[in-house]
């Protein structure tokens, strides 16, 4: 059975302890590799390393790194359908997904930051002739990057491409669940030539290398993005530390649909929004509200056009969902459908796994799930479920809806359907999410800032923001 290996000081490194857990492929439920079970001994060589080509990557012209991490993009490409079957079967995510957004996006992310790094600039503050006062902004070190499931290889190189590009050199923790394309992405570092100890990349569990890793005194710059609980935990430990850090947390994102809206448009788009990879995206639009007038008319259509979805083979072109990523995962939301139903939650369509035939017959599939019925307050409507699961509720006014949209503790995400101009800016206004898109959604531009508000993190990444966030400020005053 294959062996995924650490990526340390440039080289594939079995972890010191010798140990390995199972990796299971979430489309059979079968196990089909073997993880490193690293710990913090790992990490010190990890950071040792990083450490070690500080000097050398941060000192390095900027368009010198560009070309390198370019260097890495061009092997990436190459390799391309070789990650996609990869992150499929990690992952459980439809082939198709993972061809049209994953790997892209993995590749778009290195060469956004990598050619970002050269159009970055500091500001001046000039006081009137008298002084002259300028920012210098410089790598901090040893960046800690870490990394979710969802979307493995594409928030991987969310975290390190502007670290790097920025001239920092990083230790990154992937997800335990999908290691696969960051192993994969360690073998292209190094047959693209990635000066060693630049990238590291260390396998295992989250409260054991991931927490070592933050611990750790020589990172003084931690990314994560994953769950708010364990977002809450790195706060902790990583505060009274002094570290610099970025949150990406969890949501519970509100989808409003007015009466003026394009109703196909809304429909066709609210599907999407709920349910692609599985509902396992951070900004899937879990709650949706309807305005009174269309109510019915949007529900059976979305009904309709839900049921319409394929659940199978992640391989098959005509899958539109695949298996959600893991047994306990699947055992979580199926408890979260039984829990929405005691709080009396009517179950509109799905609700139970799903069993394939043949080899797929112990893989991880649970149908679109549509509830009805649920008060705003339950906690079905306040906990984040993160699968193919949506409750759908009525509402009247723009007031009560904007109440509605704000009454979870998260604020990552929100859309708004509707033809009306003024409304559609007005409701945005005053939506407490970092994100707010109208008449779309998962619509990006790798420049504007992404991130969430409440317990839906803390900081903004994308663009010039990330590189602000893997740079240290510093102000010299001149007097003139
Ligand atoms: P998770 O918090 O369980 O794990 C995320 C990462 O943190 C993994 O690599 C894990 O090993 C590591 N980790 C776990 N415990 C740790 C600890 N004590 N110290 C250090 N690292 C630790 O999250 P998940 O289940 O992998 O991902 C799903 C969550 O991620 C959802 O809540 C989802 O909303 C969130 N998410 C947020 C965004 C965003 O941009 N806001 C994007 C994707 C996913």
């Amino acid at each position: 059975m294959e062996k995924i290996l650490n990526y340390i000081n440039g080289e594939l490194t079995a972890p010191k302890s010798g140990d390995y857990f199972d990796n299971y492929n979430p489309s059979d439920g079968q196990v089909y590799s073997l993880v490193p079970d690293s710990d913090a001994a790992d990490i010190d060589l990890a950071v040792k390393a990083a450490q070690d080509a500080f000097p050398a990557w941060s000192s390095m012209p900027k368009e010198k790194r560009c070309d390198l991490i370019l260097k890495v993009v061009e092997k990436l490409e190459a390799s391309s359908e070789m990650l996609v079957a990869a992150e499929s079967k990690d992952n459980g995510k439809p082939e198709w997904l993972a061809r049209m957004v994953d790997i892209p996006r993995a590749s778009a992310n290195l060469k956004f930051f990598a050619t970002a790094s050269l159009h970055f600039a500091s500001e001046t503050h000039d006081m009137d002739g008298m002084a002259l006062n300028y920012t210098l902004r410089k790598p901090i070190g040893v960046a800690g990057c870490i990394s979710p499931w969802n979307l493995p290889l594409y928030l991987l190189t969310w975290k390190i491409a502007p670290a790097l590009a920025a001239g920092n050199t990083v230790v990154a923790k992937p997800s335990e669940i999908t290691p696969m394309t960051a192993f994969l992405l360690s073998k292209i570092c190094i047959e693209a030539g990635l000066p060693k100890g630049v990238l590291n990349i260390v396998h295992g569990y989250g409260n054991k290398v991931g927490d070592a890793l933050i611990r750790h005194p020589d990172t003084p710059v931690i990314s994560f993005t994953g769950g708010t609980v364990t977002g809450a935990h790195i706060a902790k430990t990583a505060g009274p530390m002094f570290k610099k850090l970025s949150l990406e947390l969890g949501g519970k994102n509100p989808n409003i649909v007015f009466a003026d809206a394009d109703l196909d448009k809304a429909v066709a788009t609210s599907v999407k929004a709920s349910f692609t990879n599985q509902g396992q995206i951070c900004l899937c639009g879990s709650r949706l509200y309807v305005q009174q007038e269309i109510y019915e008319a949007f529900k059976t259509a979305f009904i309709a056009k839900s049921a319409e979805l394929v659940v199978g083979d992640p391989k098959e072109e005509g899958s539109n969902l695949g298996a959600v990523v893991s047994k306990e995962h699947m055992e979580k939301i199926l408890a979260k459908i039984e829990e929405a139903k005691a709080e009396g939650g009517k179950v509109l369509l799905g609700g139970k796994r799903i069993l394939l035939e043949g080899d797929l017959k112990d893989g991880y599939y649970i149908g679109p799930t549509i509830l009805e019925g649920l008060k705003a307050d339950c906690i079905t409507n306040q906990e984040e479920i993160f699968g193919p699961v949506v409750t759908i509720s009525p509402f009247e006014t723009e007031e009560e809806v904007i109440a509605l949209a704000n009454s979870t503790k998260y604020g990552l995400s929100a859309s708004i359907f509707t033809e009306n101009l003024s409304k559609a800016h007005r409701v945005a206004a005053a939506i407490d999410s970092g994100i707010v898109w109208i008449n779309t959604w998962l619509l990006r531009d790798l420049r504007t800032p992404f991130g969430g508000m409440k317990n839906s993190g803390v900081g903004r990444e994308g663009g010039f923001k990330s590189l602000q966030f893997f740079t240290e400020e510093k102000n010299v005053c001149l007097k003139i």
